[in-house]
């Protein structure tokens, strides 16, 4: 399917949300945005390996933008528990505010480098769009099990449970200033999206299949719904699209996009990765987009914008301009995964296929691999 991106709506808002980038970043993504016409980048976790610097290089993208942590982002401390460490060992006092920091600076100092653009168990309001995009709980691993990554949110939130973790988010959920459009963003979706491997968030890694979603997020939007507010759009990532091949089992991709018939609430799983690609000489980073206008989602397309040309002279820079930008995103968007006018239609579409098996030609250099430990300067745009 190859189709030309519509433009945002008029009055409306468009969402640019930047699936699991697992080091996959580059000096030519704030010009693929401005080519996409983002009014807000959404960046929905798995980063890096608590790499700081790519976190610093996207701290300083110069576009309005909300960041959630995923779980590969806070991986040191994932299953550890400074305060339960306390506790266990009968030490009467709690951890110091030094030594939680000291504890999880992996974590803390990504928290400080993205400020108020990290939207995790809070919220950030975009004045101009009259959109507020709320966080779940960042670092989540999916599922039930609250220890998966529970010391993040215990001991630098606060946040001791499932059911305190949903109070939070519904909060923030529910105060948005009135006549907002709340969009909510988690690393993981919510539960409820189905019990199969290829669901949403379904369990694919191991024999039985299951729901992979947070239930605390579900609780959340719920929460919010019988009070009043209902979500129009929820993203996040974490359940990447090819589904694992355990066992012998053929290549199968994820249903990326849900809708709820009831509420009309559209689910976006950005976790296409890798988030590049190529085909034939063109290279091509992977971006969701989500239109909005009144308060519904209009649009929602997986959309390839070329970057570079392999071999060409601007494979590692960015485009030259916001016009040869848009051009190659008007011209060249090859594939949209997902296409619709309508809330009805997506889903139609939806229920009607899978999206199209991703395709990369042969091995091919690595042009936007970021490595684990990365010298800053080189992948600052020109
Ligand atoms: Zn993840």
């Amino acid at each position: 399917m190859s189709a030309i991106l519509p433009s945002p709506p008029s009055g409306g808002s468009r969402l640019a949300i930047i699936g699991d980038i697992h080091g996959w970043y580059g000096a030519h993504d704030p010009a693929a945005l401005t080519a996409l016409q983002a009014d807000i980048t959404c960046i929905v976790g798995d980063i890096g390996e608590e790499n700081l610097d790519l976190v610093t290089l996207i701290s300083e993208l110069p576009v309005p933008k909300a960041v959630i942590l995923g779980n590969h982002d806070g991986w040191q401390h994932a299953k550890s528990n400074l305060g339960k460490e306390f506790r266990d060992r009968s030490m009467p006092q709690a951890p110091t505010k030094e030594e939680i920091r000291e504890f999880y600076k992996g974590v803390v100092n990504q928290l400080d480098v993205l400020g108020r653009d990290h939207v995790g168990f809070g919220a950030k309001h975009f004045p101009a769009q009259r959109l507020s995009v709320v966080g779940a709980r960042p670092c989540s691993w999916g599922g039930e099990r609250w220890k998966l990554g529970a010391g993040v949110s215990a001991d630098l939130y606060g946040v001791r449970d499932m059911a305190e973790s949903a109070a939070r988010i519904q909060h923030h959920i529910c105060s948005q200033p009135a006549g907002t459009t709340v969009v909510v963003m988690g690393h993981n979706g919510p539960t409820g999206l189905g019990q199969l491997r290829h669901n949403i968030c379904g369990v694919d890694w191991q024999d039985s299949q299951g729901d992979n979603g947070d239930p605390d997020l579900r609780r959340a939007l719920d929460g919010a719904r019988q009070r009043g507010v209902t979500v129009p759009l929820v993203i996040f990532g974490h359940m990447h699209h090819q589904l694992s091949r355990r066992r012998g089992r053929p290549q199968a991709l994820r249903n990326m996009a849900h809708v709820d018939s009831e509420t009309g609430t559209v689910c976006l799983n950005a976790a296409v990765v890798p988030r590049w690609r190529q085909i034939g000489t063109s290279l091509q980073n992977h971006f969701t987009v989500a239109d909005l206008e009144d308060g519904v989602v209009t649009f929602a397309a997986h959309v390839w914008v070329e970057i570079a040309k392999k071999g060409g002279s601007a494979m590692h820079a960015a485009p030259a301009s916001v016009d040869r930008a848009r051009e190659s995103c008007c011209k060249k968007v090859l594939s949209c995964l997902l296409r619709a006018t309508s809330v009805k239609q997506l889903l139609e579409e939806i229920q009607a296929e899978a999206p199209p098996e991703v395709t990369v030609d042969g091995v091919i250099q690595q042009p936007t691999r970021v490595p684990a430990i990365v010298k800053h300067a080189e992948f600052r745009r020109e």
